[in-house]
């Protein structure tokens, strides 16, 4: 009865709520810096907007168009309107670009390891995915990928900066590998953590777009901009790929709760701004204390930290029981922690000198 390529899959196992957590493990507080979210939360300034949303308006779909959002969006990135393509946050679009795109027997690549959203609905369109293996210093091999590209490669997924490497390719060095794609391949730039790089024009893909017909720029509002909760990514699209995808998206995919919220996180790069800096600092910190207690690790540019640990799932599980919830899973006895507040980050660096002291 199932697809074939549905019969095959694990469902996705979602984090446990934090209250049930603190139950179950008997502690006042969990702290989640598993998932990359933002410790510093979400700015007042959409708890402002959303208190002024008119009620009233509920039994009414939401702007299908997005149309305010849009144009705000547009403004902040500088492209026509109609080249963005908003979804339930940045899973969705992932999962439209999948199905506008991808037919039986297509092949996919993308970097090993990476975000696992892209090989999901690669494998349901019933495609072959190819992970092309990271340098060891956990940068995309970009010469590798570009020599993995077949006939039938039709998407290519680079993560930049890349989860869970956190490693990030400049601007320049994808401007070579795109001369190097042939024009029927469509290359999706996944920018989730870009507002985390040391120079955002450094490594942005965005000004490529003008180039480049077969190229798309994704990002998300769950990061930087702390609304996780409010599912709202978008796509920058070349204009003549605009109609199709537009035509396979589900006409109200966006709440209007949603919208309101998205703008007003946008319209304030005051938070934003704080946010990146303590991220910042907060990456110079872990890096130190990583480097100073001889862990290997790769330099990131992003909100989190991918390092070798020793009994991993142990260590881990030592992290659990005393509040912090880390991600495991990504690599044998690799970890990836999200950077949390200073607070959080010194006791968390205790408990793993503590662990390993034991
Ligand atoms: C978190 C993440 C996303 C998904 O973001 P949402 O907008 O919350 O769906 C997409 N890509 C990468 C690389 C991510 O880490």
């Amino acid at each position: 009865m199932l697809k074939k390529t549905v019969s095959q899959l694990q469902p996705y196992v979602p984090e446990t709520p934090l209250p049930e957590l603190e139950k179950q493990l008997g502690l006042a507080s969990v702290v989640r810096l598993s998932a990359n979210e933002n410790p510093f939360g979400t700015s007042p300034k959409v708890q402002q907007a959303l208190q002024n949303w008119d009620f009233s308006n509920s039994h009414y779909y939401p702007d299908g168009d997005a149309a305010a959002l849009r144009q705000a969006v547009a403004d902040y990135v500088k492209v026509a309107p109609e080249r963005l393509l908003f979804g339930n946050g940045l899973d969705e679009v992932i999962e439209l670009v999948s199905r506008t795109f991808l037919e039986t027997g297509d092949e996919v690549l993308e970097l090993g390891p990476t975000f696992s959203e892209y090989k999901l609905h690669a494998q349901i369109e019933d495609t072959i995915v190819h992970d092309v293996a990271v340098q060891a210093d956990g940068i995309a091999d970009l010469t590798a990928l570009a020599a993995a590209i077949t006939p039938k490669t039709k998407l290519i997924w680079l993560c930049n900066p890349n989860n869970p490497t956190g490693t990030a390719v400049p601007q320049t060095e994808i401007a070579k590998f795109m001369a190097q794609v042939p024009r029927t391949v469509l290359v999706l730039i996944d920018e989730a953590y870009i507002d985390f790089v040391d120079k955002l024009a450094t490594y942005t893909a965005l000004p490529l777009l003008d180039q480049y017909d077969n190229l798309m720029v994704l990002r998300t509002f769950s990061k930087a901009y702390g609304l996780a909760n409010f599912r709202v990514g978008y796509a920058v699209m070349p204009p003549k790929l605009a109609p199709s995808l537009q035509s396979v998206r589900l006409p109200y995919n966006l709440s209007a709760i949603a919208q309101l919220a998205a703008q007003a996180a946008l319209a304030d790069q005051a938070f934003l701004q704080a946010t990146v800096i303590r991220v910042r600092q907060a990456r110079q910190q872990w890096e130190c204390f990583l480097q100073q207690h001889g862990f290997t690790f790769y330099h990131s540019q992003a909100n989190f930290t991918f390092f070798q640990a020793p009994h991993a799932l142990k260590l881990a599980d030592y992290l659990l029981h005393n509040g912090f919830i880390v991600r495991t899973g990504l690599r044998p006895d690799w970890l990836r922690i999200t950077f949390g507040t200073a607070e959080q980050n010194e006791k968390l660096q205790q408990l793993i000198l503590a662990f390993y002291e034991k």
